[in-house]
């Protein structure tokens, strides 16, 4: 990718992605980005010389071919409406959006019509290089700026693409909010070991690693599925079979299934 890409916003996730393009290959003076937090841009600089950095969001996009918005949802308002009047204007680029619940047709309506609008779900995993991010674009969307996307959000974990902003809905239940239902899914089990006698430390190293190689099994085993790769660890009569019996009988995939509900519900208020 040998565009000049612009990030308005250096928190969180912007450092990630900008962190791992440059990882990857990119020159850090393709590299532009803007916040009022000089601090955040001076530590960006020292990480990565040749880095271009502003406080001023205008200025960071006017040479890019790419723009990534990665404020808070609630501030994008307020940070597109003095890019309206930018030259050359934001209708020229590519514009990839990370803000949760903003939906295309109206960040269109934030950068005066730009029709080059893509929108992302990333997740917390990005911010390790681990993450998995749904990308979602309209027929006004070229194949060319979709790679764009896609190798922009590749910088940070795997992506795939939906075929509706409803869909990535179910990315955010699936993917965005994830690993706050495994965290808690592992504090349950740690918090039993340890009621049980084994302490906190030990608890946490035996279930995080059982977490971490499970992902990676399942990984290395795509052509099984969740079923099969539960029967592979169940024998007939054993202690497996005893846990997830009791799964099955309070009715834990149930239990998912309203929590994921719940949080499809709450994003389609949000939009
Ligand atoms: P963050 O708070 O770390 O970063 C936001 C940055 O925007 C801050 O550095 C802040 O100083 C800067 N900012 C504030 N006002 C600005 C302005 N007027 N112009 C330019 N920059 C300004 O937040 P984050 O976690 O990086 O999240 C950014 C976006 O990514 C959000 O919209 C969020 O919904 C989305 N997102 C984040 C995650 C995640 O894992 N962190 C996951 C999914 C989606």
């Amino acid at each position: 990718m040998s565009q000049q890409i612009a990030f308005i916003g250096a928190g969180n996730m912007a450092s990630a992605i900008l962190k791992g393009l440059i990882k990857q290959g990119k020159p850090a003076a393709q590299v532009h980005v803007s916040d009022p937090d000089s601090d955040k841009l001076a530590a960006l600089s020292a990480e990565f010389p040749g880095l271009n950095t502003y406080t001023d969001n205008a200025t960071c996009v006017a040479t890019a071919d790419a723009v990534v918005l990665a404020v808070k949802p609630q501030l994008m308002a307020t940070v597109c409406e003095p890019l309206l009047t930018a030259q050359p204007s934001l209708a020229d680029k590519l514009i990839v959006s990370v803000a949760a619940g903003i939906k295309v047709v109206r960040l269109r309506e934030l950068l005066g019509n730009a029709g080059r609008v893509v929108r992302t779900m990333p997740n917390t995993p990005c911010l390790i290089g681990q993450g998995m991010t749904g990308l979602y674009a309209d027929d006004l969307v070229s194949d060319i700026d979709r790679d764009t996307a896609s190798e922009l959000m590749q910088a940070v974990g795997k992506t795939a693409w939906v075929d509706s902003e409803a869909g990535l809905n179910l990315v955010i239940a699936a993917s965005g909010s994830a690993p706050a239902y495994f965290f808690m899914f592992m504090e349950a089990m740690q918090k039993s070991v340890e009621a049980m006698g084994l302490d906190a430390d030990t608890a946490r190293q035996f279930v995080q690693q059982a977490a971490i190689g499970s992902s990676h099994l399942a990984a290395s085993e795509m052509s099984k599925s969740f079923t099969e790769l539960t029967a592979q660890v169940t024998s007939k009569g054993g202690t497996t079979a005893e846990a997830v019996a009791t799964f099955k009988e309070q009715d834990l995939a149930g239990l998912v299934d309203q929590a994921m509900r719940a949080c499809v519900a709450r994003a389609e208020e949000m939009e």
